[in-house]
């Protein structure tokens, strides 16, 4: 593992002509060129590991006439420095901008290191207020997974707070906007939306080739109302948050058709308060599904998590 492998002639043609940013250690990512000056930083689809940094999701790279955007910080300082070197690598231009996508950990906790690099970090104001209160759950339970690598990691959220739930920014040239649908696997997630390219960074509102996780912070419900805001608008090409980079019907499959599943199977037993253990009786076992990377790990706790959530909502 740890092995770099590009994918496409581009990424591997600014390989040979530009040189590793960090001597020793490549970052646990691929790189997957998606269209020209505008790449995905695609990260393991298992669990937050030592070894791959908690860098276990996907980030973005765009290079622009002012510098490079990142979509993404990582989980910690040191992961920043391996996504800082990736990105420079790529554009051969300093990182101007980041843009956070959401408030879980690999989302943002490495802001703290592009601030001091002198970026810009940009989010909407109900992304960065949810970042405020998980910030301390999130270093506690990164501890014991990177032990020393998490040292000079800082919550530090974004230096240019947008009020609104749809912004559009123009970043060196390249007009990027930024949309609040819905809280999805965390309130305050946002997807970034190249509307000239069509491309969709979802950040964690799309996972494929693995199975989404619903946490106690999830709102599957509203989450599938997102989903369907994402697909609308009309991308023909999806940088999920999690898996490799895919488009709307591979989303549909992984994504939406899970969350439809969940939200219409455990809305209608808490309307009949039919349980926790019968939700996950009746439901724990969908082979439809077990196709998707760590089904045995989440599925029946995302039953329970989601019918306990329609639960409190009665
Ligand atoms: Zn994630």
């Amino acid at each position: 593992m740890n092995t770099l492998i590009r994918r496409f002639a581009t990424a591997l043609a600014l390989a040979a002509v530009l040189p590793h940013a960090t001597a020793g250690e490549p970052a646990p990512l691929q790189v997957h060129a998606v269209k020209p000056g505008i790449f995905a930083l695609v990260g393991e689809i298992g669990g937050r590991t030592y070894a791959n940094h908690g860098l276990n999701a996907n980030f973005g790279v765009i290079d622009t006439a002012d510098g490079t955007l990142l979509i993404d910080s990582g989980a910690s300082a040191q992961g920043a420095r391996l996504l800082e070197a990736e990105a420079t690598r790529l554009t051969g231009k300093p990182v101007r901008w980041v843009i956070n996508t959401g408030v879980q950990d690999h989302r943002w906790l490495g802001n703290g290191h592009f601030r001091s690099r002198g970026a810009e970090l940009i989010a909407l104001s109900r992304t960065v207020e949810f970042q405020q209160k998980n910030a301390l759950a999130q270093l506690d339970s990164l501890r014991p997974v990177l032990k020393e690598r998490l040292d000079g990691t800082e919550a530090v959220t974004a230096s240019r707070v947008l009020a609104g739930t749809h912004e559009t920014l123009d970043l060196g040239g390249r007009r990027i906007e930024i949309h609040y649908f819905a809280d999805a696997h965390f309130p305050g997630d946002v997807v970034v939306w190249l509307p000239q390219e069509r491309i969709a960074f979802t950040g964690d509102h799309v996972y494929v080739d693995r199975m989404l996780g619903i946490l106690p912070q999830s709102n599957a419900e509203t989450w599938l109302e997102a989903f369907e805001a994402i697909k609308a608008l009309d991308p023909t090409v999806i940088v999920p948050g999690h898996g490799s980079v895919t488009d709307v019907a591979k989303a549909q499959a992984d994504t939406g058709d899970y969350l439809a599943f969940i939200v219409s199977g455990v809305k209608a037993l808490a309307e009949d308060m039919a349980g926790v253990d019968a939700a996950v009786a009746q439901l724990g076992d969908a082979p439809q599904f077990a196709r998707l990377a760590n089904y045995d790990e989440l599925h029946r706790g995302n039953v329970s998590r989601a019918y306990l959530r329609f639960e409190a909502a009665q």
